[in-house]
């Protein structure tokens, strides 16, 4: 027999597989033997209380063993002597473009800047070893996008939960755990993600997909208003319909759309700083006990947000028991970001903490029209490389201090291995940020009990939350306004906002290709 149920359990009784037979035996009244699997289809921490309980709702087989598989699989056919299309790009939205290609009988040909993931590896390690930046191959441009080497969280607000559950199944497919299709805030980590990656291009090339690493789109190849191919820098050139997925830090390539007059509009982003906690003090303000999370809670996440002087101020990207990473992709940035390994195990939590700000915030940049906030960008990252001393080392504050305007004198210990350097963030980032982080800061400190604290550290910049520029597209077709044959994807496009989302684009790009060439 096979039956679900929901529960109210405590952490004690989720640890494990056998915690969990043992407590389905109980509510079934049956003996434990007889439970022969259990499997969690939702988990979720509910904190609010001092006792705290983990929300589960189990499928259990008793007296028989599960028949399928965990997760659901899609079947890639052969697609070698079919119709070619090019992917600019291999992070989430470039590599689930390509899979809904094949998928819909196509020949996705991916055209990646970067090195494959494990050789990418390497060049981050250097960004901290010895602070040098290749320009591409960094934590940006490589194989599997910009969120490579990350948290891997996997939620997203998108409401179209059928597609999100989708991306998931593949992710399982291609390796994930299959928890992350229960738990509520479910996440791969930094050492599992690499794994999973390879193993999508592995397929697409066992498919008939071609994939070129180290190759970079530098122009389209054009045919009166219609793009038909692309040309690299290694002076190969590629034919058929493109969907650029070269996500937010390919600043080359918005240059080059505005050079070439293709439209492209200017939108809002959010900067700020890194802000690091001991992950001990986060676990003891999100469970509300001295104790911490104990032996069978995860490492706590936290998320604020407020509204200052018309303007979101929020945390983003929370990385519980993570890091934070030095995430330039050129000469001259310090630009910060952060990720966790899968067991979300180092002692310390890190989050974005940014401020909303639009175009018309900076009138001082409007000269640059749809790139003035790419322009404001490179100024503070250039800003932020001069103040930690011209290297990969970031300028950084302790958090009561910035509050209070006053310098730092030293530092907490943080996991930002190129170094901190104590630098008075309030003075040179712009006060039209500084100030609402400030006064969102306080009002966090307020909500939440022991979060404003002079044992955190702000980490300067975070510049690259969201896209400065939307490569404006039809809403039904997925093509870009004016020019046929274009198809803006992901992050860079102006249309997702993480890794879900960017996958979810891909895929919309690869039908809006196939209805295209169904169409001719
Ligand atoms: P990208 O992932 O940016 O991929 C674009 C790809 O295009 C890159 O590989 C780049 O090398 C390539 N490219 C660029 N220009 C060219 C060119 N001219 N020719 C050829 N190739 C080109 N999101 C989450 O949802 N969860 C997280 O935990 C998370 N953590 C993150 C941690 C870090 C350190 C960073 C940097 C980002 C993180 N993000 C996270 C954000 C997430 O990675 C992005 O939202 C997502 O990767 C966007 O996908 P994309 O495919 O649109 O673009």
């Amino acid at each position: 027999m096979v039956t679900e149920l929901q529960l109210r359990l405590l952490p004690e009784e989720t640890a494990n597989e056998q915690a969990l037979k043992l407590v389905a035996a109980r509510e079934m009244g049956e003996t434990a033997e007889n439970i022969r699997a259990v499997r969690v289809l939702k988990r979720s921490i509910d904190a609010r209380q001092r006792i705290i309980y983990v929300n589960v709702k189990l499928r259990v087989f008793i007296n028989e063993l599960p028949e399928e598989s965990e997760y659901q699989s899609v079947e890639y056919k052969d697609v070698t002597d079919r119709k070619n299309v090019i992917v600019v790009g291999a992070g989430p939205g470039g590599l689930f473009a390509a899979l809904r290609l094949i998928e819909l009988g196509l020949r996705p040909i991916i055209v990646e800047r970067g090195k494959d993931v494990r050789e990418r590896k390497k060049d981050i390690a250097l960004i901290s070893r010895e602070h040098k930046v290749n320009n591409e191959s960094n934590y940006s441009f490589g194989e599997g996008g910009a969120g490579a080497y990350s948290d891997g969280k996997l939620y997203t607000r998108s409401k179209k939960r059928g597609s999100v559950d989708k991306i998931l199944n593949v992710f399982c497919q291609f390796g994930a755990s299959p928890s992350i299709l229960a738990d509520a805030h479910p996440h791969i980590g930094t050492d599992k993600l690499p794994r999973v990656i390879e193993n999508i291009r592995e397929q697409i090339k066992k498919c008939g997909g071609e994939v070129h690493f180290e190759t970079r789109m530098d122009a389209f190849v054009m045919k009166g208003d219609e793009v038909v191919g692309i040309e690299t820098n290694t002076g190969k050139t590629f034919f058929g319909p493109v969907i650029l997925a070269t996500g937010h830090s390919a600043r080359d390539v918005y240059y080059y759309l505005h050079e070439k007059a293709i439209p492209i509009e200017a939108k809002g982003i959010a900067v700020g700083v890194r802000l690091e906690h001991p992950q001990e003090l986060i676990d003891q303000i999100q469970y509300h006990r001295k104790e911490g999370r104990g032996k069978y809670l995860p490492a706590a996440e936290y998320s604020f947000v407020t509204q200052v002087n018309g303007r979101g101020v929020y945390s983003f990207c929370m990385c519980p028991g993570g890091f934070v990473v030095p995430a330039a992709s050129g000469p001259k940035q310090v630009v910060v970001n952060g990720m966790s390994p899968s067991n979300r195990g180092s002692r310390w939590a890190n989050s974005g903490m940014v401020v909303e700000i639009h175009p018309e915030d900076f009138p001082e940049f409007a000269s640059y029209k749809e790139l003035a906030l790419i322009k404001f960008q490179e100024q503070l990252e250039e800003y932020c490389w001069q103040n930690g001393g011209m290297k990969q080392v970031a300028p950084a504050q302790r958090m009561a201090d910035f509050i209070q305007k006053r310098n730092s004198f030293d530092l907490p210990v943080s996991s930002y291995t190129p170094g901190l350097l104590a630098s008075p963030l309030h003075f040179w980032m712009p006060e039209f940020v500084t100030s609402r982080l400030r006064e969102g800061l306080r009002y966090f400190g307020k909500v939440s009990n022991g979060f404003l604290t002079n044992e955190a550290t702000m980490i300067g910049v975070e510049t690259r939350t969201s896209s400065p520029v939307r490569i404006v597209r039809d809403r039904e077709t997925y093509q870009h306004v004016t020019i046929k044959g274009l198809f803006p994807c992901g992050e860079g496009a102006g249309y997702a906002g993480g890794i879900v989302s960017a996958a979810i684009d891909g895929e919309r790009c690869a039908e809006g290709v196939a209805m295209l060439i169904a169409s001719h």
